[in-house]
């Protein structure tokens, strides 16, 4: 029979997908001997059983009260029990951690008897156990029945406002509290239709059964699939004895951090609340003190602290995020993982937990997470002295500039119509995780560093601002005053994530410091990003098989990707080439000839710009290969549009004016019109039709060859050919092209070394033949952009209009355009590959279309053995982390 609960003492940090990260860690924890109060785990199979068929799994319930009956043991107390009741919380955890996206309950077991006997034990203290309980009635009518929230916090809001201006939760009595329970039991009537249940286990079975269901709700669905988290998971559902971090000025609750989340810097950090309970530390509803300021309070539990951080550090080499609670002097850990954390803090704690020993360089090569690195190049703000209207706490890095809403709803809104929006709001709560992604920023008016806004910015990579306590919002007026200014719904603002700094309008913003380093600032050089930057590059770089080759047209972008460490061009597309007015004149002459010679003509006018060109491009590449591409789009590209144009001739006719030039061009466009032409005349079937503009090329590559070598230099010279379908189209440029490269070659009287003959494999035809067409090629490119395309028959310039429906519905893993898609596409490549190289044993192989910078279609071209990969020159250094990463194995996200 399946065993569906476990007790904290069974489990170990190893069993996350059962027990979930929260019930792993919590046994583990229990097993080092650490203070967790008791407690166990429901596992995620009971939870996907539930889901299934909408009742708990056979015998669960069984089991569940067994466990209850040994904590009940373990405790001495009992669930209910009038004269000294155990209560217990019911929190949600999944594999992955989720913050704040599934629901948990506190103080179950309380009712009107019980709460007499919490009282008692608690030397006859009735607001704490009133307290208990009205909180318990709020949380389970919320997140269990569906209650509005709002009816109760209204409720509350009442409450203070009857007890003076600034009251706060804490400056309710006995009496209020009362008062307030029986609002909040006739709220809960109103809203269920039945009474507030006051049988334990039946509050726990309905609990349990809430937290199960919440794993389909929908902050946690839409976090899923902007985390790319399975939805058949299911969530874990722990119940852990109750301890009260709200039982008087000697206990509290807090958030720790084994290193500082933000920077990476070696300190404990985080936040505490006096006399409160774990949830108003993470919904920021109250200003909480720093975690240091603990020692102050109470230095034992302090100490307590900093040793359980110490030796959670050391015992999953990790840096953890804690939370404990403190009950009259007595500290509890009641959760730990290893801690989210930004991408800049990534690196530097891999760099120095290496320094330190504590990981190995495999390790800390697999701890950054080659998805975020481009974070680490975000601009920053220029204040140049400029004051801010506000400051906060510097929640999340990076600098945002945008224009300000109010709610999730408007920053989604706006987003999709275009605007970069700043989400303004007292504290965010998971409802509004749609709008947060959507937005620049946040800026919060109240919370800290480990409030739910700061924890989901931090793990989205969204410049975040929390707690700016002088921002005063005015739902109602649509604006918020700061400091004496007023600042409405669509005003732009900037924030600073690194300063938590506010400004009114927008500033300037600066490079980062791998960017200035990069350039060679020698302050910037000397920050420890830096160095852990340079050092896990160069652990990746040793790691690697896959070489990095950048696609880049121009000497300029060849230049910056080598500076990023390219070692090579694996896509240099000429028709950037003929861009410009100069050359676009000279196209059209080509495309316009009557006759063999004016053609020429115009090849000889484009040839020593495109000279030009490659000879700068060979200079910065100089001694690694450069791939060159022949003329790739339909011929039409370089015309006017044919609508624009036909309205021109229609209405200088109409005006008498003289248009014979432009029915000239309209015939030539129509002429050359297609229906279809990603399909069309395009790439080598070009070079079939219009012979002498690929000889033109091929000239143009081994004249500036030839110069570069001739002033010393040493270009390698690859010559590629797209869209190749047949053997014989590839045989047969070939035997037109080779003699023209030969007779350039020998009249300047070079000989180039390297210089290789190849195609790309971005047609499914290419690849299922990639035997016969590996016997006329030197190498293989993948062009995975058409081969994507023309495997599932998607236009690529059209499928951003519902690849988004086809993401949700999960009719495609991932976009097939981003992410390489493996069972068709990756299936393609891998038959070109196999029978490529069982053909023609010296061929070689590489990638260049877009998915050559996405690190998990990196890791599938390492699987399959190519030789590079070739991206966008900005994220080479994403490539080659990805390419080290998939050399070592599997790369796992440290902040998953
Ligand atoms: C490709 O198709 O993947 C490719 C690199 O070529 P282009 O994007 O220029 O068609
Ligand atoms: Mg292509």
């Amino acid at each position: 029979m399946t065993k569906y609960v476990y007790d904290f003492s069974e489990g170990n940090k190893d069993m996350k997908s059962l027990l979930g990260g929260k019930g792993a860690n919590l046994a583990e924890m229990t097993n080092m001997g650490l203070p967790v109060p008791h407690g166990f785990t429901i596992t995620t199979e009971a939870c996907l059983a539930y889901l299934q068929k909408g009742t708990f799994a056979a015998g669960q319930m069984d089991e569940v009260e067994d466990h209850l009956v040994m904590l009940e043991a373990a405790m001495d107390k009992r669930l209910g029990d009038p004269s000294d009741p155990l209560l217990v919380s019911v929190r949600s955890g999944a594999k992955f951690s989720m913050p704040g996206m599934m629901d948990t309950v506190l103080n179950l077991g309380l009712n009107e008897e019980s709460l007499k006997g919490l009282a008692q034990q608690s030397r006859d203290d009735l607001r704490f156990a009133r307290d208990a309980y009205r909180r318990f009635i709020q949380m389970f009518g919320k997140i269990v029945m569906d209650v509005p929230g709002d009816a109760f916090e209204h409720a509350l809001d009442e409450a203070k406002a009857r007890k003076g201006p600034n009251a706060q939760d804490n400056d309710l009595d006995e009496e209020d509290l009362s008062a307030l329970i029986r609002e909040f039991l006739s709220i809960y009537e109103r809203h269920t239709g039945s009474e507030f249940p006051t049988d334990p286990r039946e509050q726990l079975s309905l609990a349990i059964e809430a937290v199960f269901k919440s794993w389909n709700g929908k902050r946690a669905r839409d976090y899923r699939r902007q985390n790319k988290i399975s939805d058949d998971l299911g969530t874990a559902v722990n119940v852990v004895a109750m301890v009260f971090g709200n039982r008087g000025e000697d206990s509290g609750t807090g958030v720790g951090f084994t290193r500082d989340p933000s920077n990476g810097e070696k300190r404990p950090y985080g936040d505490y609340l006096q006399n409160a309970q774990g949830e108003d530390v993470v919904a920021g509803i109250r200003n909480t003190l720093p975690l240091a300021k603990l020692e102050d309070l109470d230095r034992t539990s302090y100490g307590q602290l900093l040793e359980v951080m110490s030796t959670l550090e050391g015992h999953y080499r990790d840096m953890c995020d804690i939370e404990f609670t403190i009950e009259k002097g007595k500290l509890w850990i009641l959760q730990t993982r290893v801690g989210k954390r930004t991408a800049f803090a990534e690196w530097v704690m891999a760099f120095d937990m290496l320094g330190e020993g504590l990981i190995d360089e495999d390790t800390a090569l697999l701890r950054v997470d080659p998805n975020r690195l481009e974070e680490l190049f975000k601009r920053r703000v220029k204040a140049d002295g400029a004051e801010p209207v506000a400051r906060g706490l510097n929640a999340s890095p990076g600098a945002a500039v945008g224009k300000v809403v109010f709610t999730a709803d408007d920053a989604e809104t706006r987003a999709k119509g275009g605007d970069k929006v700043v989400l303004v709001r007292r504290e965010t709560t998971p409802d509004d995780y749609h709008g947060m992604i959507a937005s620049q920023g946040i800026l919060t008016s109240a919370g800290g560093t480990n409030s739910h806004a700061a924890v989901v910015a931090r793990g989205e990579g969204i410049p975040a601002v929390c707690g700016a306590d002088a921002v005063k919002i005015d739902a109602a007026a649509h604006a918020f005053t700061a400091n004496g200014t007023t600042v409405n719904e669509g005003d732009v603002i900037t924030i600073d994530g690194f300063t938590g700094n506010v400004f009114v309008g927008e500033l300037p913003l600066e490079d980062s410091l791998l960017e200035k380093a990069r350039a060679g600032d020698a302050a910037a050089r000397g920050e420890r990003i830096w160095q852990a930057f340079e050092r896990l590059m160069a652990v990746a770089d040793a790691r690697r098989r896959l070489r990095v080759r950048a696609n880049a047209d121009t000497p300029e972008q060849s230049a910056n990707a080598r500076a990023r460490g390219a070692e090579g061009i694996g896509l240099c597309r000429t028709e950037h080439m003929f861009l410009g007015e100069e050359r676009v004149g000279a196209v059209r002459q080509m495309i316009f000839a009557d006759d063999e010679a004016e053609e020429q003509r115009a090849y000889d006018a484009l040839l020593p710009l495109q000279r030009e060109d490659l000879v700068g491009i060979f200079r910065a590449m100089d001694g690694l290969p450069v791939t060159v591409r022949l003329l790739d789009p339909p011929l039409h590209e370089f015309l006017p549009d044919l609508t624009m144009l036909s309205v021109e001739v229609a209405l200088g006719k109409e005006r008498g004016q003289d248009v014979t030039e432009q029915e000239q061009a309209l015939r030539k466009v129509r002429e050359l019109h297609e229906a279809n032409p990603m399909l069309g005349l395009r790439g080598v079937r070009l070079g079939i039709v219009k012979p002498g503009l690929y000889a033109m090329q091929v000239r143009a590559i081994c004249e500036a060859a030839a110069r570069v070598k001739k002033k010393g230099g040493d270009p390698k010279v690859e010559i590629m050919i797209p869209l190749v379908a047949t053997k014989p189209e590839l045989e047969q440029m070939r035997a037109e092209l080779e003699p023209v490269a030969e007779e350039v070659l020998s009249g300047e009287g070079v000989d180039l070394e390297h210089l290789e003959w190849g195609t790309m494999i971005e047609l499914p035809r290419a690849a299922v033949t990639a035997a016969e067409i590996a016997e006329a090629a030197e190498f293989f490119s993948f062009g995975t952009n058409d081969l994507t395309q023309t495997a599932f028959g998607f236009s690529r310039d059209d499928i951003g209009k519902f690849v988004g429906m086809y993401e949700e519905r999960k009719l495609v893993p991932a976009n097939p355009f981003v992410t390489v898609d493996r069972p068709g596409v990756g299936r393609l490549m891998r038959i070109a590959v196999e029978e490529g190289k069982a053909a023609n044993a010296e061929l070689h192989l590489g990638i260049c279309g877009e998915h050559g910078g996405d690190p998990a279609s990196v890791t599938f071209c390492h699987e399959i053995g190519l030789d590079y990969v070739s991206c966008s020159p900005f994220r080479v250094e994403t490539a080659r982390l990805s390419a080290g990463q998939a050399a070592v194995g599997s790369a796992e996200s440290a902040s998953t």
